[in-house]
C-alpha cells in the first residue's frame, strides 16, 4: 500500500492531507505534528487571537471529527527525529520512540523564529511568536505589561505594536535597517507605516543599535548602543524567520540557504520526497527569475496542492500568483504578487489618507501591487497578474477610473 507520512501537521502538512483525499488516494496518511494541537492557523495569533477578539476554537484548521471521517491520522506533540529510506520503504522515528513507516514523504516542517543573539535575551519576559504557545505566554503577560518594546520592524513585530497600542501600552519598536518591513515593501510603503504607527501612538526607532537587554531574572529595559535604557517589562522579538530543514538534512536533500530546494512540482532533489510551506525554496511562481521562499498563507496552501497532486502521479505545475495581508490597528495591508526587482513604484491614491496602492514594475511589466484598504485595487492586480494582463503605469495613478478597467493584456 502507498502510504503517506506527512511530517509537520501546519497549514501546509493539512492542506496537503486534504487535498490528497480531494484527488482520491485512499491509502494510509499519517499526520504528523511537533505541536500540542491539531493544525490551526498562525495569522490570528497576532491579531485577533492576541487582541482577545478571537478564541482557540476559532483557529483550528479543521474541527476534530474530520480527521476521523477522512481517515487521516493525526498524530500530534510527538516530533519527528529521524527519517530514513530503506530501499523503497521509509521509516521515522519519534520523539516518544514511535517508528512510522511509510511509502512516499512530505516535508512540511515551516520554519522558526530566528534568535536573538545578545545580552540579556533569556531574561523572562523576553518573547517570541510562532505557536499557539507563544502566544499563550505572550497573552498571558499582555496585562500586566505596560512598557512593550517590539524588536524588529517586521510584519509580526508591527501586528503585536499594533495590538499593544489599541490594549493602552507604551510601545516602541527598534528596527535595525532604515525602514519598516524592507524585505516586503517599497520605500514608499515602508515609510508609510513608520508614519502610520507614529500617529496611534507608537515610538518607531529605525536604525536602531541594541547594546543589551537589561533585568536582575525579568527584562526591565532595552539599551541601545548610545547608552539610552528604553523601559520594558514585555519584549517581543520578531526578527525574520528560519526554515526547519533538519530532517531534509539527514535525508541528504538539496538545502539552499537553510530552505529545501523543491521544483515547480514541489519535488525535492529526492524525487521520492515532496515539500511545502515556509521551510521551501521553490522556482519563481510567475515565471520570474531564480528562486524564492515564500513565507505566507497563499503558499503553503497552493504549494501543498501541487505537492499532493505530484505525491497520486499527477505532475501540475505550481503557477499560482502569490498574496499576503497583515493587519495592523485599523490599516489592512494587501499584496499581491512579489516585488522584488522592481524597477519602477508608481503610487495610486494619497497615503495621507491612509488609503493607496503602490503598484511595481519591471521592463514596464506590472509585477506586485501593495494596497492598503484598498480592496478593489488589490484584487484588481491578483486577477491580472493570474491573466498575464498588465496595468499601463502612465494610467494606474488616476484614481478617477477603478484600476480593473486598466487592465490590458501583456504584450507578447
Ligand atoms: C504570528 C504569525 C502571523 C502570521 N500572519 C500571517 C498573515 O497575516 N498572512 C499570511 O499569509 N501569513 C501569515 N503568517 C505566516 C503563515 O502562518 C505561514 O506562512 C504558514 O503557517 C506556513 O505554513 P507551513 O505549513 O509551512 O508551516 P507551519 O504552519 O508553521 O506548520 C509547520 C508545522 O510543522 C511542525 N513540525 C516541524 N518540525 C516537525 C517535526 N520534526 N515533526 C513533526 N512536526 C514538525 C511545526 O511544529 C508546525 O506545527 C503568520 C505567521 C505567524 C507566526
Amino acid at each position: 500500500m502507498d502510504d503517506i507520512l506527512i511530517i509537520g501537521a501546519g497549514q501546509a502538512g493539512m492542506q496537503l492531507a486534504v487535498s490528497l483525499r480531494d484527488l482520491g488516494f485512499t491509502g494510509p496518511i499519517t499526520l504528523s505534528g511537533s505541536e500540542a494541537s491539531g493544525p490551526y492557523q498562525r495569522p490570528p495569533l497576532s491579531k485577533a487571537y492576541l487582541s482577545g477578539e478571537a478564541d482557540v476554537e476559532t483557529l483550528e484548521l479543521r474541527a476534530p471529527s474530520f480527521y476521523d471521517d477522512k481517515h487521516i491520522t493525526l498524530r500530534c506533540d510527538d516530533a519527528v527525529v529521524a527519517v530514513e529510506f530503506t530501499g523503497e520503504r521509509g521509516v521515522a522515528t519519534t520523539a516518544s520512540g514511535a517508528r512510522i513507516e511509510f511509502a512516499q514523504l512530505a516535508l512540511t516542517p515551516g520554519s522558526e523564529p530566528r534568535r536573538l543573539q545578545i545580552e540579556g535575551g533569556d531574561l523572562d519576559g523576553v518573547l517570541y511568536l510562532r505557536d499557539l504557545s507563544d502566544a499563550d505566554e505572550l497573552k498571558g503577560r499582555w496585562d500586566a505589561a505596560a512598557n512593550v518594546v517590539v524588536i524588529g520592524g517586521g510584519f509580526i513585530g508591527l501586528e503585536v505594536a499594533a495590538a499593544a497600542r489599541k490594549a493602552g501600552k507604551a510601545v516602541t519598536v527598534l528596527e535595525a535597517a532604515d525602514r519598516l518591513i524592507a524585505r516586503a515593501v517599497s520605500p514608499i510603503t515602508s515609510e508609510f507605516y513608520r508614519q502610520a504607527h507614529r500617529r496611534r501612538g507608537t515610538d518607531v526607532r529605525l536604525d536602531a543599535r541594541i547594546a543589551r537587554l537589561v533585568g536582575e531574572t525579568a527584562v526591565a529595559g532595552v539599551e541601545l548602543e548610545d547608552g539610552e535604557l528604553i523601559p520594558a517589562d514585555l519584549v517581543l522579538i520578531g526578527i525574520g524567520v528560519v526554515p526547519r530543514s533538519g530532517l531534509a538534512e539527514q535525508l541528504g536533500l538539496e538545502l539552499s540557504g537553510g530552505a529545501i530546494v523543491v521544483d515547480e512540482f514541489a519535488r525535492t532533489s529526492d524525487p521520492r520526497i515532496v515539500a511545502a510551506g515556509d521551510a521551501v525554496l521553490l522556482p519563481h511562481p510567475l515565471g520570474g527569475e531564480g528562486r524564492v521562499r515564500l513565507e505566507s498563507v497563499q503558499n503553503a496552501v497552493d504549494q501543498a496542492k501541487v505537492a499532493a497532486a505530484t505525491l497520486i502521479g499527477k505532475l501540475e505545475p505550481y503557477r499560482a500568483v502569490p498574496w499576503f495581508w497583515s493587519d495592523q490597528a485599523d490599516l489592512k495591508l494587501q499584496i499581491a504578487g512579489l516585488s522584488s526587482g522592481f524597477d519602477e513604484a508608481v503610487l495610486r491614491g494619497n497615503p495621507d489618507d491612509e488609503h493607496f496602492s503602490v503598484l511595481y514594475y519591471r521592463d514596464g511589466q506590472l509585477i506586485a501591487i501593495d494596497s492598503v484598504n484598498d480592496a478593489p485595487d488589490y484584487m484588481a492586480v491578483r486577477r491580472a497578474l493570474g491573466q498575464n494582463a498588465t496595468i499601463p503605469a502612465d494610467q494606474a495613478p488616476d484614481t478617477s477610473r477603478p484600476l480593473k478597467s486598466l487592465v490590458v493584456p501583456s504584450p507578447a
